[in-house]
């Protein structure tokens, strides 16, 4: 796994002063690469284990439905506000400024589904513990959540509650 951080840009201070970004554009770009990551996000779980797999827009979106059809499972999208046009469940969490929010169509999950959740970075773990909320309020169990990078000095699992987490890489 070492070798495919080769194939993440890492870009200094951006979007903003003093954040390091990992660039997964570069990753995707590279056939083997791209396919070694989405092996290591399915060999996260059972299938059996698993009935829907969520992403979270806009990058989960690169990794999730493509986990899902090589889990024989379906997707489910979450996305930002006004996007979904039928009746949504919103949550609304904190950044380090601010606040922002998350949609799901409230009959994309039946209650006592499994879900796995899937992004690309799991940072300081808000975006993941919101979704996470939101599965659970709809009667969906949270049975993992994958991420292809971890920021490790963040913290983000101390928000998710000791819920299953499993990242590829690590920095
Ligand atoms: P957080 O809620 O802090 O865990 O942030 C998670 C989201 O922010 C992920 O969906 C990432 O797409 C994005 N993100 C946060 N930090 C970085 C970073 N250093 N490089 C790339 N993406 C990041």
């Amino acid at each position: 796994m070492s070798d495919l951080k080769q194939l993440i840009r890492e870009i200094p201070d951006w979007p903003k002063p003093g954040i390091l970004f990992y660039d997964i554009t570069t990753l995707m770009k590279d056939g083997p690469g791209f396919a070694q990551v989405i092996d290591g996000l399915v060999a996260t779980v059972q299938p059996a284990d698993v009935n829907v797999v969520i992403g979270i827009e806009a990058r989960g979106f690169f990794f999730a439905p493509t986990v899902a059809k090589a889990l024989g499972k379906g997707f489910v999208p979450v996305r930002k506000p006004k996007k979904l046009p039928a009746a949504v469940e919103a949550v609304e969490y904190a950044l380090e400024y601010g606040t922002d929010s998350l949609e799901i169509h409230r009959d994309a999950i039946t209650p006592g589904q499994r879900v796995l959740i899937v992004d690309d970075v799991l940072a300081t773990g808000g975006t993941a513990a919101a979704v996470a909320s939101l599965v659970e309020r709809l009667g969906g169990i949270v049975v993992g959540l994958s991420f292809v990078i971890e920021l490790d000095f963040l913290n983000g699992q101390s928000k998710l509650g000791g819920r299953p987490v499993h990242s590829l890489l690590h920095y």
